[in-house]
């Protein structure tokens, strides 16, 4: 399974994915996570990142490019990947077509979460992330289940990402649809794209996931 999911901050991406991910026992590639994991590793890419994420805005095509294709060349992606907050810019998405011939495969599925940007922006002001591992809590509707404590990796450290603070988000938000969302139009006549509505619960949402993939690429 090559799966896109597409959406704006805060629909829901990272949370379907890493279930995605699970469940097709394929590796969840999620360039933000990456990006943060080099800012706290402080490698030279983590300090070039670090202050562009701060304010909201995107990191350079070519920086992200080349950080996904050595990602989508590691052994643990070759039978498929669930790739979470790529392409974010039309410019990647042409950039991802060539990794893909390069790499000769090609995509399943687009998937498109949708959800009203009123949503986002409580969904965002509420969420945990761990620093340990990536995993992502909501304190309202999805709260680990011993305060502070993360359920999957039982690090201490969940913490508000600096870029959900309310300012950014709105920054994050206009990115999305000046810059990602033109990505429909450029996936458009591919006929891969499969819109999913992202306001039910994260079993609702996975299941309307699940029921829109092809269901040749599910049995493969
Ligand atoms: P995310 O975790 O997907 O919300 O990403 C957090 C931040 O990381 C974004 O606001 C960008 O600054 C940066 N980022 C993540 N993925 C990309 C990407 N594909 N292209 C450019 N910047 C990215």
């Amino acid at each position: 399974m090559r799966l896109i999911l597409l959406g704006p901050p805060g629909v829901g991406k990272g949370t379907q994915a890493r279930r995605l991910a699970e469940y097709f026992t394929i590796p969840q590639v999620a360039t933000g996570d990456m990006l943060r994991d080099h800012i706290r590793d402080k490698t030279d890419l983590g300090q070039q990142a670090q202050s562009i994420m701060a304010r909201g805005k995107l990191v350079p095509d070519d920086v992200i490019l080349a950080m996904v294709e050595a990602r989508l060349r590691e052994q643990d992606a070759l039978d498929g990947f669930i790739l979470d907050g790529f392409p974010r810019t039309v410019p990647q998405g042409v950039g991802l077509t060539a990794i893909l011939e390069r790499l000769s495969v090609t995509l399943d599925a687009i998937v498109s979460v949708t959800v009203h940007s009123d949503i986002v922006l409580s969904r965002l002001s509420s969420r945990r992330t761990c620093t340990q591992c990536n995993a992502v809590y909501n304190l309202v509707i999805h709260p680990p289940r011993v305060l502070g404590v993360c359920d999957a990796c039982g690090g201490t450290q969940l913490i508000q990402r600096e870029d959900d603070r309310p300012e950014t988000i709105r920054k994050r938000l206009d990115v999305y649809y000046e810059q990602t969302f033109p990505l429909l139009a450029y996936y458009q006549s591919t006929g891969l794209i499969r819109e999913v509505p992202g306001d039910g619960t994260i079993d609702e949402v996975f299941q309307l996931i699940l029921a829109s993939l092809p269901e040749e690429s599910i049995r493969a």
